[in-house]
């Protein structure tokens, strides 16, 4: 099969995380006999520089010609102070807009090998394995009316952001959820605020409407705040968390903390014609540039991205089980290095999982011989 990507390294990190996602992609390529056929396009604070613009149009056109898309990270200290659709992040909400990427897979995934990571007890997080399925391209984050106002009124300017949903955004997001649960363990936490938002009872109506669709999947409640509270205390019981744009944002980083590190978590943006696949960390300016970031979050949306656009199953486990294989063999970077480990660095890493994807590939080759 020929894979034809886009590659968005982005700023800080996401260039060197985005680079070894691409090795490992090319290695499982090699590995099943695929050919991967790749261009590469600047958005966020890269874009900003050459081009003025977060997201230029010839980004998007190529976004949208191809296969899938993979990112690395967006954003840039230098451009704080510009005004919102000149920052970084403005490009980002804009490329899910023109993808129409509405649905955002965020697995948090426990490695048994990583243990002496999360901050949570062993017999606490041992099993953890959630998927937290994000609205992406409604809420707050996209609501209209917003800004800042110019002049000084009463009591200072004054800030507005619009949380909003529709009946049909959330319908479309609560099937997605629920269809992923039939494949897995059958349970559907619905997350709001409907104690106090509108937009969350309506969620709520919604949802507990398009549950009545799928009866073999038990659907729950529960106010944002508790499932905060829930996620540390007991987040084996969580199977698929359903959620609207910032409350999925800030849970899921909450789920990296608990699995271990932020670094880990991968992400799919699926819906629209072409998916997008993005480490869930940003472009983490404190350690840009010095080699130490984890590639692993990036190297596994490399595997969503052959499950959900390719439907290449064989070859996203075999990426997957290739960094659980140098985990267990002892390989961490300085975020999950901790007292025990000595760090390696991303590259290291990189080279490891090919390694891994290579080896395992051909495990999977001589079975096959010997079968036949
Ligand atoms: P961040 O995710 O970049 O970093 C948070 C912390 O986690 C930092 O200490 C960082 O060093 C660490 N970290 C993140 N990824 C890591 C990795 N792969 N390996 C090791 N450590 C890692 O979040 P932030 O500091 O709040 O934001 C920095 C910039 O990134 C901001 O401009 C923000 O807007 C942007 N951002 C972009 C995205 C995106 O592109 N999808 C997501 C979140 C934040």
């Amino acid at each position: 099969m020929l894979l034809n990507l886009t590659i968005l390294a982005g700023d800080g990190i996401g260039p060197e995380v985005t680079e070894q996602a691409v090795l490992v992609l090319q290695a499982a390529a090699d590995a099943f006999g695929h050919q991967i056929q790749l261009q590469r396009k600047p958005i966020g604070g890269a874009a900003l520089t050459a081009a003025n613009d977060p997201l230029p149009a010839d980004t998007v056109q190529a976004c949208l010609a191809s296969g899938a898309v993979l990112l690395g990270a967006v954003g840039n200290p230098a451009f704080d102070q510009n005004p919102g659709h000149l920052r970084p992040e403005a490009g980002l909400l804009r490329l899910r807009r023109e993808l129409g990427a509405y649905a955002n897979l965020r697995p948090a995934v426990f490695f048994p090998a990583l243990e002496d990571c999360s901050p949570l007890r062993p017999e606490v997080v041992r099993g953890t394995d959630i998927m937290i399925v994000r609205e992406l391209l409604g809420g707050a984050y996209f609501g209209q009316p917003r800004s800042i106002s110019a002049t000084s009124e009463p009591g200072g300017r004054v800030a507005v952001n619009t949380m909003r949903y529709s009946e049909a955004e959330i319908e479309r997001i609560a099937r997605v959820a629920f269809e992923l649960a039939m494949k897995r363990r059958h349970k559907v936490l619905s997350v709001d605020k409907a104690n106090v938002l509108e937009c969350s009872r309506l969620w709520r109506e919604v949802v507990t409407r398009i549950g009545k669709e799928y009866p073999g999947v038990k659907l729950g409640h529960q106010y944002v705040d508790s499932a905060a509270m829930l996620l540390v205390q007991r987040p084996t019981e969580f199977d698929v968390v359903l959620t609207e744009n910032m409350f999925g944002d800030i849970l899921s980083d909450q789920a990296g903390g608990v699995v271990g590190s932020l670094g880990l978590l991968a992400s799919a943006s699926i819906g629209g014609p072409v998916g997008l696949y993005e480490p869930v960390h940003g472009s983490a300016p404190d350690i840009a540039g010095k080699g130490i970031a984890n590639p692993l979050g990036a190297i596994l949306s490399g595997a969503m991205l052959l499950r959900h656009s390719f439907h290449l199953e064989a070859e996203a486990a075999c990426v997957e089980s290739a960094v659980s294989t140098v985990l267990s063999q002892g390989a961490r970077t300085a975020d999950l290095a901790g007292k025990t480990h000595s760090a390696i660095s991303t590259e290291e890493m990189g080279r490891r999982v090919v390694e891994a994807v290579r080896a395992s590939a051909g495990t999977v080759t001589t079975r096959t011989e010997k079968t036949a």
